[in-house]
């Protein structure tokens, strides 16, 4: 049997290596348009790879992967990210678990990722054409396994345009946010703990560290956002209002008693603030709020209360656009999953024919949770054709 794998990425190596362990005689081929797979591997979590997650704060599986949660549940049944682990350090990749549950291996490196794919294909036979790229469908193979990764155009997968295969139109998620308010882009370099930042009208919200950066706020809370509402927003334009809570999500009556606080202590409003906001993003919120950093807190009138209370639990800015640099950026859209096998990941209609990691309609938010996908279809993929 000859096999053609093509996308020499995450999703296609790890597929080719579980394919060669099932079946020993196959022919397997892999085809990289650049002149070395696994490129985009070797950065991943900033050279650090961040190649799964424990799923401990995950509560469901849409909170992971807002496109695909269902498939990625019940293929987790099979290879899940406890079997992803166990499969790695078997391989001899010592992995660590963060605080925040993101799996990374010890040595802090993806090229202990990359090396360890790169040695299994070599010591498994397996070719890799680099600097090949495919522009129609490859004949003489009995198994083709599609695995080109996110592209933000549909042109990414054009070669798939004679199979009449319904693609969700592809748009980017996991972006910064550009604002245009030259007072916030002086705290760039501030993070803050929990913050919750939603957008106005709709109810799409992400919480976690905001940091604030000379165009605007990224981090972990603004990219969820950016996950949960990636088409929303490529449908509006990335032009929205987004409202953001400065508070741990405190709402407006907790945070009015807290100020009540303040003022019976009777301090100077620069002194008595919330402790997880910094002096300078402070100062920065009470002028949002009209407050004059001299005033002490007994001196102001319910007016001012009422705009700090306001500013510090629904402030409000107008996104101008997406940040299309330094973030992680993956696709949201690619191969519709009702053209697909939802047990074996083959194209229904053509069951020769596998498709597997982000050409997929399955993205997640940061976390490890998209190599994840990549690491549990390219499994599903190699087992099923081992079966069929
Ligand atoms: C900067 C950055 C950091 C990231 N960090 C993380 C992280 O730490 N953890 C995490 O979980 N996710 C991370 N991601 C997301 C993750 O890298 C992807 O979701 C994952 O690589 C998808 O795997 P894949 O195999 O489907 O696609 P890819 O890894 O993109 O591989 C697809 C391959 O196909 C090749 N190809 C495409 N078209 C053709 C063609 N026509 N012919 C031949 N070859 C073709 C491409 O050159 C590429 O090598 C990061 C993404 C970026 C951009």
């Amino acid at each position: 049997m000859k096999v053609a794998i093509i996308g020499g990425g995450a999703a296609g190596c790890f597929c080719a290596v579980n394919l060669r362990r099932r079946m020993k005689d196959v022919d397997i081929t892999v085809f990289e348009r650049a002149n070395k797979p696994m490129a985009k591997l070797s950065i991943t979590g900033g050279g650090r790879c961040n190649l799964t997650n424990t799923f401990e704060d995950i509560g469901q599986m849409k909170e992971a992967y807002p496109r695909g949660f269902r498939l990625m549940e019940r293929l987790f049944r099979e290879f899940g990210p406890r079997e992803t682990m166990r499969w790695w350090e078997k391989e001899g990749v010592k992995l660590t678990v963060q605080e925040d549950s993101c799996v990374f291996p010890c040595s802090q490196d993806a090229m202990e990722i990359v090396g360890t794919l790169a040695r299994l294909m070599r010591e498994g036979g397996i070719e890799v054409r680099t600097r090949c790229k495919i522009d129609t469908l490859p004949e003489d193979y009995d198994r083709i396994v599609v695995t080109t990764g996110g592209s933000p155009r549909k042109a990414g997968i054009s070669f798939l345009e004679p199979l009449e295969l319904k693609v969700v139109e592809p748009v980017p998620s996991l972006f910064a946010l550009n604002i245009e308010d030259k007072g916030l882009h002086e705290l760039s370099g501030t993070v803050v703990e929990d913050v919750k930042i939603g957008i106005a009208g709709s109810k799409f919200e992400g919480r976690g560290i905001l940091l604030i950066t000379h165009f605007g706020m990224s981090g972990p809370a603004v990219l969820r956002l950016s996950s949960y509402a990636a088409r929303h927003l490529a449908e509006q334009g990335y032009k929205a209002t987004l409202n953001v809570n400065w508070m741990r999500g405190a709402n407006e009556e907790e945070v009015r008693e807290r100020l009540r606080q303040y003022a019976r202590e009777g301090k100077m409003v620069t002194n008595e603030h919330p402790r997880h906001l910094t002096a300078r993003h402070w100062q920065y919120l009470l002028h949002r709020a009209g407050i004059a950093e001299s005033q002490r807190w007994n001196a102001l009138n319910q007016k001012e209360m009422n705009r700090l209370t306001s500013v510090l639990t629904a402030d409000t800015y107008p996104m101008t656009g997406r940040c299309a640099h330094k973030a992680e950026f993956v696709t949201c859209g690619g191969i519709a999953l009702s053209e697909i096998n939802s047990k074996t990941l083959a194209l229904k209609r053509f069951p020769n024919i596998y498709a597997a990691g982000e050409v997929l309609d399955i993205d997640a938010i940061t976390g490890g949770f998209n190599l994840q996908a990549a690491w549990t279809t390219g499994y599903i993929v190699a087992k099923n054709i081992s079966q069929q």
